[in-house]
């Protein structure tokens, strides 16, 4: 789960993080009135969506003139915001932050993340922030710097020194970098997120650090532990369809292609978009409705693939341990019977009870084309999706 840049730097401020003082607004007299509870002499209105490469997008404004703050936020407020990372349609702006600016002397990078290489929270550090990391990764690497931290120990002081030295901190830096890192550490750990992004953390002209941008991602599976967090999510930042599937139990993601598929079991549906892709194809979704599921819930999932107006086919590829192939069957039946199915479906049911799945498929006079391996079932979708084109 993400929240919005706001919201992350109040739990962060809560944490020993300095982050410049502000407030949210939703109308342009709400962001006056929140500049007016700053002190300036500069004001700062950022869009708030799940999505950053704000800047270039025209998304953070900063001003001198606190009469300009109402007409920057209504200028914000109510349009769609295009950005490298929201793709062409862009993200409704519903709310804005107003900050107190800051006169910056440099920029610098920072997050944490949980590496799997190393299996532990690791501290990624440049100083060169404020642009896009993945270029200064790809072209400078030796300008990223990374620290893995033992769970067992925590982020050690010494560690969080040298970081800030080799970010070419100095004097009381140092000590502020140090304890922006180790609060930053403590919610990372605490809040059990997956992802904090500071980008930039600047040095002001008066030489204090601070978290000028903040990103905050969350691991799913810990939020039951989190309420507090949990109440920070936007349904308006996300993909309806995969809140419907959240709410259903089923892990869907959506992708760009326009084969909807449907698997159990995470391998499983990785495996499947590899293939369809291998036959020229490409996946509308990653979709796992899990080992155990029942008629029901491959029901569920069935309709929400058709819920998706980029879907032109669908490939059911089903293993059938735990799960019996009738029982995926009958889900089937009953969901293409109830959507009236009007794209061509491909079945590839393999397992326990799979000669009763398969007739039940033929019985119910639904036209379905059935596969006998991964491969053929692959071939038969992308060929049919082509065909119906
Ligand atoms: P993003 O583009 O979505 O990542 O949004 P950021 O919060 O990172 O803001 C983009 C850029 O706006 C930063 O890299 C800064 O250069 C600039 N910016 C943001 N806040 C301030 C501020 O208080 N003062 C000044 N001078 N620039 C700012
Ligand atoms: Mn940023």
């Amino acid at each position: 789960m993400n929240i919005h840049e706001y919201q992350a730097k109040q739990l962060l401020a809560k944490f020993g993080v300095a982050v410049p003082k502000g407030g949210v607004a939703y109308t342009a007299r709400e962001a006056k009135n929140a500049a007016e509870a700053l002190a300036g002499p500069v004001w700062v209105v950022k869009a708030q969506i799940h999505a950053g490469g704000r800047g270039k997008a025209g998304g953070v404004k900063v001003t001198r003139d606190i009469e300009q703050v109402g007409d920057l936020a209504k200028a914000m407020i109510g349009t769609r915001l295009v950005t490298k990372q929201t793709g062409p349609q862009g993200r409704e702006v519903k709310r804005v932050y107003v900050e107190e600016g800051c006169e910056i002397a440099r920029e610098l990078y920072l997050s944490l993340l949980v590496d799997r290489g190393p299996g532990r929270v690791t501290i990624i550090a440049s100083t060169e922030g404020g642009m896009d990391i993945e270029e200064v990764a790809a072209k400078t690497p030796e300008k990223i710097l990374k620290v893995a931290i033992d769970p067992a120990f925590g982020l050690l002081p010494y560690q969080a020194r040298a970081l800030a030295f080799a970010l070419g901190l100095q004097g009381k830096q140092v000590g502020q970098a140090v304890k922006l890192l180790q609060g930053i550490y403590r919610a990372f750990v605490s809040l059990d997120c997956s992802l904090v992004e500071i980008n930039p953390l600047v040095v002001t002209r008066q030489g204090d650090v601070i978290a000028l941008d903040a990103k905050m991602n969350f691991d799913d599976n810990a939020l039951f532990r989190h309420k507090d967090v949990e109440e920070l999510r936007d349904v308006d930042e996300e993909d309806p369809i995969e809140r419907v599937a959240a709410v259903d139990g089923l892990n869907y993601i959506k992708l760009d292609g326009n084969i909807g598929c449907l698997v159990n079991g995470a391998g499983l549906a990785m495996t499947t978009m590899d293939i369809i892709k291998q036959y020229g194809g490409d996946p509308a979704n990653f979709l796992d409705v899990g080992g155990g599921a029942t008629r029901e819930r491959v029901a569920a999932a069935f309709k929400l693939i058709l819920s998706d107006p980029a879907v032109e086919g669908i490939l059911v590829n089903i293993f059938g341990g735990i799960m019996r192939c009738d029982v995926i069957a009958e889900g089937i039946v009953d969901a293409a019977r109830e959507v009236s199915l009007n794209v061509p479906l491909v079945v590839r049911l393999e397992g326990t009870n799979v000669q009763k799945g398969k007739a039940i498929l033929q019985k119910s006079g639904l036209d379905i084309l059935s596969a006998d391996d991964l491969a053929d079932a692959a071939r038969k979708i992308v060929t049919a999706v082509k065909e119906a084109a």
